[in-house]
């Protein structure tokens, strides 16, 4: 387990599957936890309550993460609560698949809205104040499917490849000053996101897995914490495949 007494952490997307996972592992470690959600309230109070039960702080607070004001409300309201952010977790993500034919322009920009400008904007607004620390930890969620491609996916995947973009440019930014940066890229992980796959689907994509299986929210959380700890200081700019060999 990796130690992050004393420290702040600011999850996106904490209510449910690989989010609430995050939290509960940087809780784990003794770190106070925000985290923001898009509308499910019930989900992010379960989600604090499992943070506490921990024995860590925490704080839940609506915000769509494509909205510049509500991520800069976001990110006020957690210094009220904690007075500082040392860790920022881009995991906020929504999927609206179909093929590009039958893609509407509402569906790309929906996604690459939350996907992309949503960790764009939650990076901006903890810049400055990680500069400022001179030490701080980003971690963004891309995706295999950012590596890869998929068909269905042209907007998942274009926002998935933009945040590794994004990782490698900011992590050149903010490298001298302590800050690393740095993406995590599951596979196929058994949340409500991929709960909606048939059951061939499913089975196809198991046999694409050289591990055989779909991977849990706990396998992406605990290589998150590791980027997030103190023990990753000289790790920045990489993006970690966590997907039971898929990408290979
Ligand atoms: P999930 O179970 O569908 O949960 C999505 C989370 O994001 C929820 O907490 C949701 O809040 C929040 N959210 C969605 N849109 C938001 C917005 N505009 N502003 C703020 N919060 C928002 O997803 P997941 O499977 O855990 O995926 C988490 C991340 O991992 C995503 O970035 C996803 O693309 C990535 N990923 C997942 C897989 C996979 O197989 N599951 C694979 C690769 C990458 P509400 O609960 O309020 O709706």
């Amino acid at each position: 387990m990796m130690d992050f007494t004393g420290k702040t952490a600011l999850v996106t997307g904490g209510s449910r599957g690989i989010g609430r996972a995050v939290c509960l592992e940087l809780a784990k470690g003794g770190a106070g936890v925000a985290l923001c959600y898009a509308g499910n309230e019930a989900a992010a109070l379960e989600t604090v309550r499992a943070v506490e039960d921990l024995g860590a702080k925490a704080l839940a607070v609506r915000c769509d993460v494509a909205e510049a004001a509500q991520v800069d409300r976001l990110v006020k309201a957690v210094l009220e609560a904690f007075g500082r952010i040392d860790i920022l977790v881009n995991n906020a993500g929504i999927t609206r698949d179909n093929l590009i034919l039958r893609m509407s322009e509402a569906d790309f920009d929906a996604v690459t809205a939350a996907n992309l400008k949503g960790a764009f904007l939650c990076m901006k607004a903890v810049s400055r104040l990680m500069l400022k620390q001179r030490c701080g930890r980003i971690v963004n969620l891309s995706s295999v499917v950012g590596l890869r491609g998929n068909a269905g996916q042209v907007n998942y995947a274009a926002s998935k490849a933009g945040i590794i973009g994004m990782t490698k440019s900011l992590a050149k930014e903010l490298a001298s000053r302590g800050v690393t940066v740095n993406a995590v890229a599951p596979g196929f992980i058994e949340t409500d996101m991929t709960a909606a796959l048939s059951e061939s689907a499913r089975a196809a994509i198991q046999g694409s897995i050289p591990m055989n299986r779909l991977g849990a929210p706990e396998d992406v959380a605990r290589a998150v914490a590791f980027l997030a700890s103190g023990e990753a200081a000289y790790i920045t700019g990489q993006v970690l495949a966590v997907d039971g060999g898929m990408a290979v």
